[in-house]
């Protein structure tokens, strides 16, 4: 074979090769910004997972609502950009794809125009073999066949460089689409990943609607029972500690201390149009419930809603009141100093956690505890 077929056969395996080139690096992951907030999202969502939602107070299931719904707003908004920027990438990997394409066509009809010209310069001396190169004839014709190698040979030459030249081009736009699809893929994988991130949100965001959904419907209830017992209450408190006029009301306002230690899940005030009439502290079952205030205590029993239920009657109008525990510790009549135990923290009555419910009523009309509590 001549020395041009080889060189050709060269030229296809430069082609070949690049084509392999076509198979993507793999792109290295990167500590950046966008990480960081992710790690910080995955924190949030963490916490609101924690979070429980049987003890947590209902500023807090508020809290965890607000940072989950900014959360699946920051994801979702992400990852309309992230499907953005892997369309743009997309768009950038297909036009590179085109340029190479452009290029190996125009290398391959280079090279078949090459294999032409070398086959028939390979066959041209042929023609005249056997022809006697003494005569004059010959001579000319040797000299006029000389002449058309020179010019095929130069023809071949210009060929040959503008085939180099193309192979370059070749060589630069793979290089490009290399780095274009390396991009894609780097974009497509934070892409999955704030999708992941959004949905974890969404879940997350799901679960905590159910749960304070669920806390809504067990205050509810409470309430309501509460409510139904609140006759049977007025008449216990007004037949044990009546209402008297001109008493020292003023030494009432103050001077209670917290009926155990523990949280405050529900305040007192309206629920969704109906009126929690004391404060819930929740704390674990058996934990000691304390008299928040001296006094008489005018009833030791059970009430619909309200469960094991505790009232004294502290003087001056106020009577105090505590529910759901699980055991008494104290009995109808005693006489209890501020801060003695009188029972202890249960889930008696309508109660999903263990939690005390605590009353203040004046003249048998609740109030907010704060009240006394200072
Ligand atoms: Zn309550």
């Amino acid at each position: 074979m001549s020395v041009r077929p080889r060189l050709l056969a060269t030229g296809f395996v430069v082609v070949l090769g690049l084509l392999g080139y076509l198979v993507p690096a793999a792109s290295g992951a990167t500590a950046d910004p966008q990480a960081e907030r992710a790690a910080v999202r995955a924190k949030k969502a963490q916490l609101a997972r924690q979070l429980d939602t049987l003890t947590a107070t209902e500023a807090q299931l508020d809290e965890a609502a607000v940072a989950l719904d900014d959360d699946v707003k920051a994801a979702a908004a992400q990852a309309d950009a992230a499907r953005q920027a892997a369309a743009a990438s997309q768009a950038e990997l297909e036009q590179a794809q085109q340029a190479v394409a452009a290029t190996e066509a125009r290398v391959l009809e280079m090279t078949h125009l090459l294999v032409g010209r070398a086959v028939s310069q390979y066959m041209a001396p042929r023609a005249g073999a056997g022809g006697d190169l003494n005569g004059t004839d010959d001579l000319a014709e040797n000299a006029r066949r000389q002449t058309l190698i020179d010019t095929v040979a130069a023809k071949d030459r210009d060929l040959l460089d503008q085939l180099g030249a193309a192979r370059e081009d070749l060589m630069a736009q793979q290089k490009a689409v290399e780095e274009a699809n390396a991009k894609t893929l780097s974009r497509k994988k934070q892409t999955e990943q704030r999708l992941a991130d959004l949905k974890t949100a969404q879940q997350e965001k799901a679960k905590l609607a159910a749960a304070t959904e669920k806390r809504k419907q067990d205050v509810l209830k409470e309430i309501d029972d509460q409510s139904k017992a609140d006759a049977a209450l007025t008449k216990i408190i007004n037949a044990k500690a009546p209402s008297t006029v001109g008493g020292d009301s003023a030494a009432t306002s103050t001077g209670c201390i917290w009926p155990a230690k523990g949280t405050v899940t529900s305040e007192y005030g309206t629920r969704w149009g109906r009126l929690h009439a004391g404060i819930d502290v929740a704390a674990p079952t058996g934990t000691p419930i304390w008299a928040a205030k001296a006094g008489t205590v005018i009833f030791v029993g059970q009430e619909s809603g309200y469960g094991n239920t505790v009232i004294i009657n502290n003087g001056g109008n106020l009577t105090t009141l505590y529910a759901h525990m699980s055991r008494f510790g104290t009995s109808d009549g005693a006489q209890v100093k501020q801060g003695q135990l009188i029972g202890y923290i249960g889930t008696t009555g309508d109660a999903t956690g263990p939690h005390v419910h605590f009353e203040t009523r004046y003249g048998g009309v609740p109030r907010n505890p704060r009240g006394c509590l200072g």
